[in-house]
Protein backbone atom coordinates (compact mmCIF):
# COMPACT_ATOMS: atom_id res chain seq x y z
CA UNK A 1 0.00 0.00 0.00
CA UNK A 2 1.17 3.49 -1.27
CA UNK A 3 0.47 6.18 0.80
CA UNK A 4 -0.86 9.23 -0.56
CA UNK A 5 2.60 11.07 0.29
CA UNK A 6 4.58 8.58 -1.19
CA UNK A 7 2.00 8.65 -4.25
CA UNK A 8 2.37 12.30 -5.40
CA UNK A 9 6.36 12.21 -5.21
CA UNK A 10 6.25 9.96 -7.85
CA UNK A 11 4.05 12.37 -10.05
CA UNK A 12 6.46 14.43 -12.79
CA UNK A 13 7.28 17.52 -11.31
CA UNK A 14 6.67 20.84 -13.15
CA UNK A 15 8.55 20.96 -16.14
CA UNK A 16 9.22 17.42 -16.41
CA UNK A 17 10.33 16.80 -20.00
CA UNK A 18 8.30 14.57 -22.29
CA UNK A 19 9.90 12.95 -25.37
CA UNK A 20 8.08 13.05 -28.65
CA UNK A 21 8.10 9.59 -30.61
CA UNK A 22 9.47 11.14 -33.38
CA UNK A 23 12.52 11.56 -31.38
CA UNK A 24 12.95 8.24 -29.91
CA UNK A 25 13.20 6.89 -33.19
CA UNK A 26 15.85 9.07 -33.95
CA UNK A 27 17.65 8.23 -30.69
CA UNK A 28 17.59 5.11 -32.02
CA UNK A 29 19.08 5.30 -35.27
CA UNK A 30 21.55 6.80 -32.98
CA UNK A 31 21.98 4.05 -31.15
CA UNK A 32 21.82 1.37 -33.98
CA UNK A 33 24.70 3.33 -35.56
CA UNK A 34 27.01 3.96 -32.82
CA UNK A 35 28.33 0.54 -34.20
CA UNK A 36 30.47 2.68 -36.30
CA UNK A 37 31.98 3.78 -32.68
CA UNK A 38 32.71 0.05 -31.70
CA UNK A 39 29.47 0.27 -29.35
CA UNK A 40 26.76 -2.43 -30.65
CA UNK A 41 24.04 -2.10 -28.66
CA UNK A 42 22.26 -5.41 -28.58
CA UNK A 43 18.73 -4.96 -30.94
CA UNK A 44 16.97 -7.08 -27.73
CA UNK A 45 17.18 -3.57 -25.90
CA UNK A 46 16.45 -1.53 -28.67
CA UNK A 47 13.19 -4.18 -29.24
CA UNK A 48 12.34 -3.42 -25.50
CA UNK A 49 12.50 0.36 -25.92
CA UNK A 50 9.99 0.27 -28.85
CA UNK A 51 7.65 -1.88 -26.91
CA UNK A 52 7.50 0.52 -23.49
CA UNK A 53 7.34 3.47 -25.88
CA UNK A 54 4.30 1.87 -27.88
CA UNK A 55 3.02 1.09 -24.03
CA UNK A 56 3.34 4.33 -22.59
CA UNK A 57 2.93 7.08 -25.23
CA UNK A 58 -0.31 9.48 -24.48
CA UNK A 59 -1.60 10.88 -27.40
CA UNK A 60 -1.97 14.97 -27.00
CA UNK A 61 -3.05 17.98 -29.02
CA UNK A 62 -0.43 20.71 -28.93
CA UNK A 63 -2.72 23.18 -30.59
CA UNK A 64 -2.65 21.92 -34.03
CA UNK A 65 -2.09 18.63 -34.41
CA UNK A 66 -1.76 14.95 -32.27
CA UNK A 67 1.34 14.12 -31.21
CA UNK A 68 2.26 11.55 -29.55
CA UNK A 69 4.69 11.41 -26.06
CA UNK A 70 6.22 9.60 -23.67
CA UNK A 71 7.51 10.76 -20.56
CA UNK A 72 11.46 10.86 -20.84
CA UNK A 73 12.04 10.35 -17.03
CA UNK A 74 10.58 6.71 -17.33
CA UNK A 75 11.72 6.33 -20.38
CA UNK A 76 15.63 6.41 -19.41
CA UNK A 77 14.69 4.74 -16.23
CA UNK A 78 13.32 2.15 -18.26
CA UNK A 79 16.28 1.64 -20.48
CA UNK A 80 19.18 1.84 -18.29
CA UNK A 81 17.34 -0.70 -15.72
CA UNK A 82 16.86 -3.12 -19.06
CA UNK A 83 20.37 -2.79 -20.12
CA UNK A 84 21.31 -3.78 -16.53
CA UNK A 85 19.11 -6.80 -16.55
CA UNK A 86 20.20 -7.52 -20.15
CA UNK A 87 23.76 -7.91 -18.78
CA UNK A 88 25.02 -5.13 -21.24
CA UNK A 89 28.53 -4.18 -20.76
CA UNK A 90 29.41 -1.11 -18.30
CA UNK A 91 30.68 0.27 -21.95
CA UNK A 92 27.72 0.40 -23.30
CA UNK A 93 25.69 1.17 -20.27
CA UNK A 94 28.35 4.43 -19.95
CA UNK A 95 27.77 5.30 -23.46
CA UNK A 96 23.50 4.85 -23.33
CA UNK A 97 24.07 7.14 -20.73
CA UNK A 98 25.93 10.25 -22.44
CA UNK A 99 23.61 9.88 -25.11
CA UNK A 100 20.27 10.21 -22.71
CA UNK A 101 21.04 12.82 -20.37
CA UNK A 102 18.46 14.12 -17.87
CA UNK A 103 16.51 12.33 -14.77
CA UNK A 104 16.30 8.86 -14.26
CA UNK A 105 12.92 7.98 -13.46
CA UNK A 106 11.20 9.89 -10.66
CA UNK A 107 12.63 9.89 -7.22
CA UNK A 108 13.59 5.80 -7.43
CA UNK A 109 11.00 4.75 -9.61
CA UNK A 110 9.32 4.70 -12.92
CA UNK A 111 5.88 4.17 -14.91
CA UNK A 112 4.96 1.33 -16.84
CA UNK A 113 1.91 0.69 -18.13
CA UNK A 114 0.28 2.33 -14.56
CA UNK A 115 2.54 0.15 -12.90
CA UNK A 116 5.23 1.37 -10.96
CA UNK A 117 8.56 0.06 -10.75
CA UNK A 118 11.34 0.67 -8.26
CA UNK A 119 14.64 1.63 -10.76
CA UNK A 120 17.39 -0.75 -8.54
ZN1 LIG B 1 7.88 9.61 -15.93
Amino acid sequence: MISKTNFQTLEPPDGGKSIVVQEVDKLIVRMQNADREGIFISGKLIDKIKEFVRRNSLNLYDGEKNILVCCYSCLRAHIMKTSKELGLSPEIIAYLGDLLTGEIGHNGYYLDSKKIIKIS
